[in-house]
């Protein structure tokens, strides 16, 4: 890919909504009405729009490397506040993904200088090591990972200010099948209610 690519790919775009609305963006500009706000990984495979065909106007997204919740990150704080008292979202996506880079890393306890101001924040999010006798494949952890940040959500001043009626849902993005598995707050493990305080 180059620049070249971007010019083409973004012409294939217009063109694609102008050939079913020539109104498509006059219509857009007018504003967002999104009933998502996602937050989800930087990783290059998991974009949330891409995986679940979205089109514009519906998903207010906060990317950042493992989808964390960090209470102390304004630019996240800032996102949530919109989200929720302008935009009123319906509902709040934790868009985790297997073959996380940042889960690995921080569960690897990589020590490489110019990441750990942010790899600290996914440490924190990696599971006790002989708390349980769980196995932890990547999988797991990526799993685990959403579940924290679903967790730390629910307490984030934020949104115990203003997300009263607004769903948290968690979801793991399989790179191998390309599946999205929605977690069902109904369906949940026992030790996954337990963590999540359902
Ligand atoms: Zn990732």
């Amino acid at each position: 890919m180059d620049i070249e690519d971007l010019k083409r790919k973004n012409i294939n775009f217009r063109k694609k909504w102008l050939d079913t609305d020539p109104s498509y963006f006059e219509k857009l500009q007018q504003g967002q009405d999104p009933d998502f706000l996602v937050l989800a990984c930087s990783d290059s495979r998991v974009g949330p729009t891409t995986v679940t065909e979205m089109e514009p106007g519906h998903m207010f997204i906060h990317r950042n490397v493992a989808n964390q919740v960090v209470e102390g990150d304004e630019s996240f704080a800032a996102g949530l506040y919109y989200a929720l008292v302008h935009l009123k979202v319906k509902y709040i996506l934790i868009n985790g993904h297997t073959n996380c880079g940042g889960v690995q890393a921080a569960w690897e306890n990589n020590d490489e200088e110019g990441l750990q101001g942010w790899l600290k924040y996914v440490k924190d999010s990696m599971p006790e090591r002989g708390a349980t006798t769980e196995e932890w494949t990547p999988e797991k952890l990526s799993k685990f990972n959403v579940m924290v940040q679903m967790k730390r959500l629910q307490k984030h001043p934020v949104y115990q200010k203003h997300g009263e009626g607004v769903q948290i849902i968690g979801a793991l993005f399989d790179l191998k099948t390309g599946n999205l598995d929605v977690f069902d707050p109904e369906n949940l493990t026992e030790e996954e209610r337990e963590m999540l305080g359902y």
